[in-house]
């Protein structure tokens, strides 16, 4: 057959390291439920400007469709592409590439799903009201854009570097930084927590934060999800808090990439969770 519509659909992922990435299971998941026939692959690509545009050519000379971008590429995939939607400009930073014809379209899929996630653990209802980011990397960019775009207010961000806070407040009106010293008194009536760092991984110190302060109210969002359950989601649980869990933005943001690039389905349910818990559980095992 040599008609081009009838050839299998692919897509990557380009990250250093990347054996860890979910992001396979999960496109596997959708691809085998639907019956497309279309392929996701992990490809680890060396932390230069050179490799990674190497490996985007490369891809789009063979026929991907798109690919998705991780640490520590994600500026590098915006400085790559040709164009960018406002969200990955806003961002500084893009987690999907689409190729086309006229060069590579960058796109940020980590902000609506960020929202995605939030909307779910809220039953469906927009997130509002002040709101508290823990981190100013990349990911701390994304939901700060996520939450000013969903009518947060306002959004302090806290961050052991406050240079690196004061430039992430500034994405947003409604964005201000506040010291790190001071993450567990700024939960004062703040409707949602986001740890946004790196702290509470596994392998990683643990995060200090007292969440007394917190309105009964309020969800807490980790976007660590390595353990699934962190110490933070375990002590805003046990207080009756609502909380969302790293797998949940995980599921949300790469069915952007599913359907622009592999498939027309991608819901994020029960199933999909239980195949990616199982996959974590595996390699714990391994
Ligand atoms: P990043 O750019 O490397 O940022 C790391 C952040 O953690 C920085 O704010 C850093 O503060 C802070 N940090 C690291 N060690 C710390 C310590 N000992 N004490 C205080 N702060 C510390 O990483 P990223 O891409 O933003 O990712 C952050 C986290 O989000 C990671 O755990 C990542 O796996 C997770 N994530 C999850 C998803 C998802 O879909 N669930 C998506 C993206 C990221 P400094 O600025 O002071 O160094």
């Amino acid at each position: 057959m040599s008609d081009a519509a009838a050839r299998p659909r692919l897509a990557a992922v380009i990250g250093w390291p990347i054996g860890h990435s979910l992001s396979p299971v999960i496109h596997r998941f959708w691809a085998e439920r639907e019956g497309a026939d279309a392929y996701y692959v992990p490809l680890a690509v060396e932390p230069s400007d050179a490799a990674f545009a190497r490996a985007c050519d490369a891809l789009a000379a063979l026929g991907f469709a798109g690919c998705n971008v991780t640490l520590p590429h994600k500026e590098r995939a915006l400085a790559y592409a040709a164009r960018a939607s406002r969200r990955a400009a806003a961002a500084g930073a893009a987690n999907m590439l689409t190729f086309g014809p006229d060069g590579a379209e960058a796109d940020n899929s980590d902000i609506p799903g960020f929202a995605e996630a939030l909307r779910e653990a809220l039953g469906g209802t927009t997130p509002g009201g002040k709101a508290v980011v823990l981190g100013a990397g990349g990911a701390a960019r994304a939901v700060t854009l996520a939450l000013a775009e969903a009518g947060c207010r306002p959004i302090l961000i806290a961050n052991r570097s406050a240079d690196k806070a004061a430039e992430v407040a500034r994405l947003a009106a409604a964005a201000e930084a506040v010291p790190w010293s001071d993450r567990s008194d700024a939960l004062a009536g703040a409707k949602i927590l986001v740890n946004a760092t790196s702290l509470g991984m596994t392998g990683a110190p643990a995060l200090d934060i007292a969440l007394d302060a917190l309105p009964r109210d309020a969800v807490v969002a980790d976007l660590v999800y390595a353990p699934l359950e962190t110490d933070l989601l375990r002590r805003a649980r046990a207080r009756g808090l609502t909380t969302a869990d790293g797998l949940s933005m995980l599921m949300h943001q790469a069915a952007f990439g599913y359907r622009a690039w592999l498939g027309a389905r991608a819901e994020v349910d029960g199933a999909l969770r239980a195949a990616l818990e199982e996959a974590v559980a595996r390699r714990k095992r391994a």
